[in-house]
């Protein structure tokens, strides 16, 4: 039941903002809305987590697929679910917001 009603929402997104600039809006390097870089990997980079009361930096950075994961607090997710936990924002915001980046 819970799935085919996140499905709806899902579907009613898309009629407003289009594939195209999700598509788009993900790509969006996560880097440049973090604060200073702790450690550099070759895949990922590490920094303090800017969702929770970070003292070492357990915000991972994946650079491949662009999404992060905080071992922390646990958050996860793609550049717009951070905006999204991040400013406490809707989904539709978040994408309006990072299309000036595009
Ligand atoms: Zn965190």
């Amino acid at each position: 039941m819970q799935r085919s009603k996140n499905k709806i929402r899902k579907i009613k997104r898309m009629n407003t903002i289009s594939q195209e600039t999700i598509d788009k809006v993900k790509k969006i390097p996560l880097e440049q809305f973090l604060p200073k870089r702790h450690r550099n990997g070759l895949r990922y980079n590490r920094y303090i987590c800017p969702l929770h009361v970070d003292k070492d930096p357990s915000f991972t950075w994946y650079k491949d697929n662009n999404t992060f994961k905080c071992f922390g607090c646990g958050e996860n997710g793609d550049v717009i679910d951070f905006i999204m936990k991040l400013s406490n924002v809707s989904f539709q915001d978040a994408v309006e917001f990072l299309k000036k980046y595009i």
